[in-house]
């Protein structure tokens, strides 16, 4: 049998120059016999990891490498030999990215000297420098660039790359390259220069070449490559193209067989932590805890102590000290300056976290599991994340950069991968529809996965018959293949590493988007695969408007409210929960939430953690949802899936809800030690393969069989846990941010002028829009003041117990304005439009603005004759006629509809009367009903209600189902719409804000819906 192996391999992770996921290439290797298998993608390593990982589960021995763009256009092929070729592969790979700006990525061949240790050296495809030459009948170039390649690698590791992809130049190339090697006396081998894994790929590479190239298959010419040759070929098809030069494919298994890299980095992880004097970092680390203990446990048990013990036991085995200082250090430097900072994630499970105010909730009293965040077997790292307000994170970032240093510190990079919207459009340009008829199909689209476009396109304004139609077909089947291919690279959104070794020779670095800053080519996984640490400083916009609303408290009643001491069974905040009472706070608002608030009623702080966790995509998937909750109102018996199994299902009545649980029902259902259980929980939740879910059962039956339990009974549990675990929440987040809901939740309750005030200031931000947001303030008592030029400030502000709007909501007034009136309002109050025009001089749209939405009031002149008067003020160059106007005129007042209209328009929000007040009276003669006198109504009648569509929802595991919130004058109301009714009425639901609904009531549980059978537009 022949043998070859593949040196030169693009996956899709050579962004748009690649048709294949690294699991496809590796699956086609496998069916071809293939032991070894090169990944070689352009001017990275961002596949790299994945395709290692997904290597190493094949039993294939993977060889990394990467195609480098050389100064001058030039292709050039390294491969890592050895641990140290692929650091300086990845040393390489960054000085060509960081040295130009990002996507130009090019490297000087002077480099190269510094870093070739290691690595071996071919000479690339027909762009290399040396086939560049030759077939431009360059000779003497392409002899001294050999010459030079081969004096810098030497002859065992530098060799002519040979090609065949039946192109009628390739004969002749190979001929050249020949003479060539055999004028120096150098080594060839072949390559075949993949792109995709099996033939049929060719038409998706095309695709992606034209969307790289902003062009259509139509206009691409030779864009494209030639031929369909760039699939894997098996090695009896590389034998027929290279029969008369067996060395060409003997050299394959001869270079493969020097290449071994091993991507283990969690020796060099973490740098070293500054220490006190005569500490270790373990001992430093056991005083501040046993500190900790004494401010949070004034009478400490051995509950406590022992807990202590077991976790710095197993943090300092598993060598992260380090880790948790470094955290604590970074939590300290916010708390120091008052930055709201909190840890959430598996990491409030440890109590250590907790001592050291990394983490807010004791796991103590809630009874939390340690090994969900870290377990001596596991062999994935932990990650910490800490939540800091919006407004402060930078600040943190910065203070990280600067005590470790940036060749020790960069962001975690996300990859970002065809979507929904971006298939269609991407594709369908290159299929050459037109842009607007893209434009509008892409908006129509509901799904957001690329590979289920189909149904939605059905539904698009006559295209229902035409999507049978070839070119319809073709975009549709394109997107489908194209589906989560990456398409470029963003910053993860607070993912930072820190290593003890320079970063550059574990991971590629390049540009981000955002000056200055730095990301390595690996995303979360990846770090985590390589036994990196990530420290995730996300931001959390509630933190920042909890912040804010302290700071208000504090002003304007004078009182410090300490919200790490305010009780947490306040009756007030339970009945809020109940009613259902909770727009703008954290967690609990949304549409979803407020209708399972009135069936669950919270009465204690763990039942807050419960529903935190319960009311999301997975538990609803799984099937939790409405099981807890009949078992909670007493309509089901509490039954466990076995006996055995109390002791870990019973806080949640015998249903799995939280992630912690999965680890408890391995441990005493199976036998399984802590980490290996995590270790489960892991690989159901990560596996998206068959076989390997078949292998966990196999282990986990066999478990329980060892214990004594029954083989049907040990099924049935897997296969719950196995429904359950990809979607679960881990109960130590969901008690961190049922917290965070309970403070949201009782400034609210308490302190309702600060609580909306902060949150105007803190938008966009949450489940609902500024308007809903105001008018949820009034039916709370609190006043809503209109922007006022002598008394709003650039934010809202909270007046005499109200809320003044601030100028930042008014539409056109950008950040420079804002300063400008800020400035401006300080040398005392504007006595007329004259006065502030001059003062201010504002762009004159902003100025009509400020009056239309009745800024400007206070003069006592009708909106109107302000407008009027503006326009005779003359703008020019900034410059501004102050004659005086020709005449006194008297127009009058705007009527109530322009001004609602100015308010929405302008605002985003009404200050006075809600939108639907205008259409009322036309609305009472059609027999509308508002929503507050829906109560009255029973199960089963026939209602029309009307409002504004303030959230439209079509939630994937809804199966169809359409969920829309609308708002009155009077409050929220929900609308359901079944998919046929939908399908019916599309065009008005979908597009119109006001609404009209003809349907039924629902009443179920204290839960009022509306069902729809009709709509139109108002
Ligand atoms: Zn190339
Ligand atoms: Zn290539």
């Amino acid at each position: 049998m022949p043998d070859y192996v593949e040196l030169h391999c693009h996956t899709n992770y050579s962004m748009l120059d690649g048709a294949s996921h690294p699991e496809d290439l590796l699956d086609r290797a496998l069916e071809l016999g293939m032991d070894r298998m090169a990944v070689t993608d352009h001017d990275g390593l961002y596949g790299a990891v994945r395709f290692y990982q997904g290597a190493l589960q094949r039993g294939i021995e993977p060889i990394i490498g990467a195609e480098l763009t050389m100064d001058g256009g030039y292709h050039l092929m390294l491969l890592a030999e050895n641990d140290q070729g692929y650091s300086n592969l990845s040393r390489l790979i960054s000085h060509a990215q960081l040295s130009h700006s990002k996507g130009e990525a090019s490297l000087p061949f002077a480099a190269l000297a510094q870093h070739k240790e290691g690595l071996i050296c071919l000479s690339g495809c027909s762009r290399g420098e040396i086939a560049s030459h030759l077939l431009a009948h360059r000779e003497r170039e392409a002899l001294e660039a050999a010459q030079r390649y081969l004096h810098l690698f030497g002859r065992g590791s530098f060799f002519l790359e040979l090609q065949h992809h039946l192109l009628e130049e390739d004969q002749r190339l190979i001929r050249m390259l020949l003479d060539l090697a055999q004028h120096l006396g150098v080594q060839y081998v072949a390559t075949n220069d993949v792109h995709y894994a099996r033939r049929q790929g060719h038409r998706l590479h095309d695709v992606l070449s034209c969307i790289a190239n902003h062009t259509t298959l139509d206009e691409a010419g030779s864009l494209l490559r030639a031929n369909s040759e760039y699939y894997l070929k098996s090695p009896q098809e590389m034998e027929g193209l290279f029969s008369h030069l067996p060395q060409a494919l003997a050299n394959t298994r001869a270079i493969a067989e020097r290449c071994h890299v091993d991507l283990n980095f969690s020796t060099h992880r973490l740098p070293p932590f500054e220490l006190p004097p005569g500490e270790t970092a373990g001992s430093y680390l056991r005083r501040l805890c046993l500190q900790g203990v004494e401010r949070k446990y004034p009478s400490v048990t051995d509950r406590v102590l022992k807990q202590l013990d077991h976790e710095l036991g197993v943090i300092d085995r598993t060598g992260l000290s380090e880790y948790f200082l470094i955290v604590w250090d970074i939590c300290s430097y916010a708390h120091e300056r008052g930055i709201p900072a909190q840890g959430r994630g598996s990491a409030a499970n440890s109590l250590a976290a907790y001592l050291l105010d990394i983490t807010r909730v004791d796991p103590i009293a809630h009874n939390l599991l340690f090994e969900r965040f870290l377990s001596e077997e596991a062999n994935t790292m932990p990650d910490i994340d800490v939540d800091f307000s919006t407004d402060h994170r930078e600040e943190v970032i910065e203070y990280v950069y600067d005590k470790y240093g940036e060749e020790h510190t960069a962001m975690v990079c996300n990859v970002v991968t065809f979507r929904a919207r971006s298939a269609v459009r991407d594709v369908g340009k290159t299929l050459g529809f037109p842009l607007p008829l893209l434009d509008q199909v892409a908006k129509a689209l509901d799904t957001r996965r690329a590979s289920q476009v189909e149904e939605d396109l059905e539904r698009v304004n006559g295209l229902a018959d035409k999507t049978t139609h070839l070119p319809w077909r073709q975009l549709i089947e394109l997107c489908r293949e194209i589906d989560s291919f990456p398409r470029h690279l963003s910053i993860h959104v607070g993912g930072m590493i820190i290593t003890a070794r320079p970063l550059v020779e574990i991971a590629p670095l390049e540009r981000a988007t955002m000056p200055g800053r730095v990301v390595v080519q690996f995303n979360k996984d990846d770090v985590e695969d390589l036994g990196l640490i990530k420290i995730d400083l996300l931001s959390l916009r509630t933190l920042s408007l909890i912040y804010e609303a302290l700071e208000m408290i504090k002003e304007h009643r004078g009182v410090r409210l300490d919200l790490e001491n305010i009780p947490l069974d306040d009756p007030v905040v339970y009945d809020m929960l109940c009613r259902a009472d909770t727009i703008g706070t954290f967690q609990v608002e949304s549409r979803a939430q407020a209708q399972t608030l009135p069936r669950m009623r919270p009465q204690t702080f763990e039942d807050i953690v419960v529903e935190v966790a319960l009311i999301r995509p997975g538990p609803l998937q799984g099937n939790m949802v409405h099981p807890y909750l009949r078992r909670r109102a007493g309509l089901e018996e509490v039954t466990y899936p076995h006996p055995a199994l109390e002791p870990a299902l019973a806080e949640t009545m015998g249903v799995i809800i939280f992630q912690e649980q999965i680890l408890k029902v391995a441990m005493i259902f199976a036998g399984f030690t802590p980490g290996e259980a995590d270790q489960l929980r892991r690989a159901i939740s990560r596996s998206r393969s068959r076989e390997a879910m078949e292998k966990l059962r196999g282990r986990f039956v066999e478990g329980a069989l060892s214990k004594g339990l029954e083989e049907e009974a040990a099924q049935t549990v897997f296969d719950q846990l196995a429904g359950f675990a990809e979607f679960g929440f881990c109960k130590s987040h969901a008690a961190a941010f049922a917290r965070t809901a309970y403070e949201t939740l009782y400034l609210k309750a308490y302190y309702p002028a600060e609580f909306f005030c902060a949150l105007l200031n803190a938008q966009p931000m949450g489940f609902y829009s500024p308007a809903v947001v105001v008018g949820d303030a009034k039916r709370h008592g609190v006043r809503i003041l209109p922007v006022d030029v002598n008394r709003s400030r650039a934010r809202c502000i909270v007046e005499n117990g109200h809320l003044r709007l601030g100028f930042s909501y008014v539409d056109s007034l950008g950040k420079s304005s804002l300063e400008v009136l800020e400035e401006a309002g300080r040398e005392g109050p504007y006595y007329s439009l004259r006065d502030f025009c001059q003062r201010t001089r504002l762009p004159r749209r902003s100025v009509e603005n400020l009056v239309l939405v009745g800024a400007m009031d206070g003069w006592s002149k009708a909106r109107r004759e302000l407008i009027w008067e503006l326009g005779t003020l003359s703008y020019q160059e900034g410059e501004m006629d102050l004659s005086p106007p020709l005449e006194e005129i008297h127009l009058p007042e705007l009527t109530l509809d322009e001004e609602i209209k100015a308010e929405y328009g302008i605002l985003g929000l009404p200050v006075g009367e809600q939108i639907i007040a205008l259409h009322r009276p036309r609305l009472e003669r059609l027999g509308v009903e508002r929503s507050k006198d829906l109560e009255r109504r029973h199960n089963g009648e026939r209602v029309r209600v009307a409002g504004l569509v303030v959230v439209r929802q079509r939630p994937p595991t809804a199966k169809g189902f359409v969920f829309i919130t609308m708002e009155d004058e009077d409050g929220l109301m929900n609308v359901i719409v079944k998919p046929d009714v939908y399908q019916r009425y599309y065009k008005v639901l979908r597009n119109c804000f006001l609404l009209i609904v003809e349907g039924t009531i629902q009443k179920q549980s204290g839960i009022l819906n509306v069902l729809a059978e009709g709509a139109v537009g108002i």
